[in-house]
């Protein structure tokens, strides 16, 4: 296989992820977020095209089973900026919709709303909405999360499954806004949540823009698992309690990523929607 490959969780125990393939149609990203998982990925923000990447693809694609689930894109994002010139993610989309496969599009990026009439027939999408005044801060070069719920709406409106990724929630900086986030989005048929996990590098970027966070994270970062830093579950759980509440009260389906905590949806990623 050359670029659609195993979903790799890093090899995370905590991950409740169905098995899946995974398909990044750009190389790095441009949106630079600060709390950004992919950051071990040499020259990250650079994003770079792929070498011969629709005939590559289509030759990915012959190899795979029937109904396949591909996830694009968990190291990148297949809507960076550039894309409304380039078109590659559409190509992309365009090669993937001759196939017998279940598509979730993972995004930060509204471009995604162009592309509804070359999806793959079973295809959900997942947008990314941390905060909202916030959001230029930690996502200094990605749409205004206002666009980003204007898209989810907009496919809602088309008929494609839609979740909202409410991830991560950031301890003392979007904890206040989640709330607000997921009651503007209280019409998607999904929403995945979590806190943020600490790297060295994450640390170190989150200092540089908000020098007053770095005490306090080194005081309540205090649980090793894998190569990241958690919060003490109690913790965790009281940051996460008022989204449980809500989501319960209006009826949405909700998971967790990576949190170790129980939930009643059918998948933790949404993906049972494609
Ligand atoms: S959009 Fe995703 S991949 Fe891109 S920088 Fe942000 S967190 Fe990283």
């Amino acid at each position: 296989m050359h670029y659609v490959r195993p979903f790799d969780p890093w090899k995370s125990k905590l991950c409740t992820c169905p098995g899946k393939f995974s398909f990044n149609p750009y190389t790095g990203c441009s949106h630079n977020c600060l709390y950004c998982y992919a950051t071990y990925i040499p020259n990250f923000t650079k994003l770079r095209l792929k070498r011969d990447l629709f005939r590559k693809l289509e030759r990915d694609l012959e190899k795979l089973p029937k109904n396949a689930l591909i996830s694009m894109s968990n190291s990148s994002d297949p809507y960076p900026p550039v894309e409304k010139k380039l078109g590659i993610t559409r190509k992309c989309l365009e090669i993937m919709r001759n196939y017998d496969l279940r598509l979730l599009i993972v995004t930060k990026g509204n471009i995604v709303v162009r592309d509804v009439d070359v999806f793959p027939e079973r295809t959900a999408v997942s947008v990314t909405v941390t905060s909202l005044k916030t959001a230029k801060l930690i996502e200094p070069k990605a749409p205004k999360p206002e666009k980003r719920i204007e898209a989810l709406k907009t496919l809602k409106d088309c008929g494609i499954p839609v979740i909202l990724r409410l991830d991560p929630i950031i301890p003392f900086l979007t904890e206040n806004e989640a709330l607000k986030v997921l009651e503007m989005c209280d019409f998607v048929d999904h929403v995945v949540t979590s806190t943020l996990k600490l790297r060295r590098d994450i640390l170190a970027r989150f200092s540089k823009v908000f020098p007053e966070l770095t005490r306090i994270y080194r005081a309540i970062y205090t649980e090793k698992r894998g190569s990241y830093l958690y919060m003490p579950k109690d913790m965790r759980i009281k940051i996460l309690k008022s989204l449980i509440e809500r989501c319960e009260e209006v009826g949405l389906s909700y998971a967790f990523c990576r949190e170790g905590l129980e939930f009643k949806a059918e998948s933790c990623d949404g993906s049972h929607l494609c």
